[in-house]
């Protein structure tokens, strides 16, 4: 079968791109390197439960979005967690912030990516080039898609002025989830951190519903940096920061840690998707002026409805 489109990248950008282009009748191809699809949607199961390492929720604005939002919702996907945040410093828990509504999936986030990718032709294969015009791996297509983070675009890319237009300052992070016989620190959701080498801190049990013992922070982006070369270096001092905050012992059973060389763009783009005349787009959180899942899945919707036109 030939295809019209490859799509490099199965986030939630890329599936959202992919989608857009299937339901107007494109033949589509998704390539992804990650065992499952999802990106940084990351999670690794503890204990038989799914812990998000990625983004533990989405917020929703967008009133395309809303309505996949809806979607997964009515279908027990996706459940409104909390409109309400703690601050945290190295004195412990402070007062809950109002803010958006918040929602998580009680069978971890990547479980969105997944149900997006139903149906489509998604295969397992690590990419090496693409370009100059819209080819992958010397095969082409009608368009090629790369829906990810800028620098492992670049890497990608043979031709130096798509490489200019892809290239973004992406800033890691490193999350810690630990697992604990049982729940003993007080009562929050989740609360943003300052001070201390972790930004955010959260009750996974909580987020998705099921109550299980189980904390996830991730770190600052300058401590991240320090350790990407062995991230479980930074696990201890996650760790104390996690204890810090909930002012009680924690002492876990079970400890992952998981390192995003490429977790958020350090600068926003005030446009959503880059599209050649030639046929090779960009999509991502890079192309937003806020990185989230949300306008991840915007991005993709956004250059998937630019190609149909492009290829009519
Ligand atoms: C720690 C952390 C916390 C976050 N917290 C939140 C939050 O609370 N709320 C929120 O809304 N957002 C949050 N985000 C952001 C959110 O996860 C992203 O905005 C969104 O998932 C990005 O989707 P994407 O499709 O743009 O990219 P990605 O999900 O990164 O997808 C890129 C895909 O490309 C694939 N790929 C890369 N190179 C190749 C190759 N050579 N060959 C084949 N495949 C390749 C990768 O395997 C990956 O699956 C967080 C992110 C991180 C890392």
């Amino acid at each position: 079968m030939t295809v019209d489109v490859v799509v490099v990248g199965a986030g939630l950008s890329g599936l959202a791109c992919a989608r857009r282009c299937v339901d107007a009748g494109l033949r589509v191809q998704v390539l992804d390197r990650g065992r499952r699809p999802g990106g940084r949607l990351g999670a690794r199961t503890s204990d038989g439960h799914e812990v998000d390492l990625g983004a533990p929720y989405c917020t929703v604005s967008d009133d395309r979005f809303r309505a996949v939002a809806d979607d997964w919702t009515a279908r027990g996907l996706l459940r409104a967690w909390t409109d309400r945040f703690r601050v945290a410093d190295a004195h412990g828990l402070g007062e809950a912030k109002p803010g958006p509504m918040r929602y998580a999936a009680p069978g971890g986030m990547r479980s969105l990516a997944e149900d997006l990718a139903r149906g489509l032709d998604v295969e397992r294969r690590v990419v090496g080039t693409v370009g100059p015009g819209p080819e992958v791996d010397g095969t082409p297509a009608r368009a090629v898609v790369l829906a990810m983070p800028g620098p492992q675009a670049v890497r990608l890319l043979t031709d130096p002025a798509l490489q200019a237009a892809a290239a973004q300052p992406y800033a890691p992070a490193i999350a810690v989830a630990a697992r604990f016989a049982e729940r003993s620190w007080p009562e929050f959701d989740a609360a943003f951190v300052s001070d201390l080498p972790i930004r955010w801190l959260a009750d996974d049990g909580r987020s998705r519903g099921d109550g299980a013992p189980v904390l996830v922070a991730h770190t600052r982006s300058d401590v991240a940096s320090i350790h990407l070369s062995a991230p479980e270096a930074a696990a201890a001092s996650v760790l104390d920061a996690m204890r810090r905050v909930l002012g009680v012992p924690l002492d876990p059973i079970d400890v992952i840690v998981h390192r995003w060389s490429f977790a958020h763009p350090r600068e926003p783009r005030d446009r959503t998707f880059f599209l050649t005349p030639e046929g090779v787009g960009f999509c991502g959180d890079g192309w937003s002026e806020r990185s989230r899942v949300e306008a991840a899945w915007c991005s993709g919707d956004d250059l998937g409805a630019a190609i149909v036109e492009q290829l009519a």
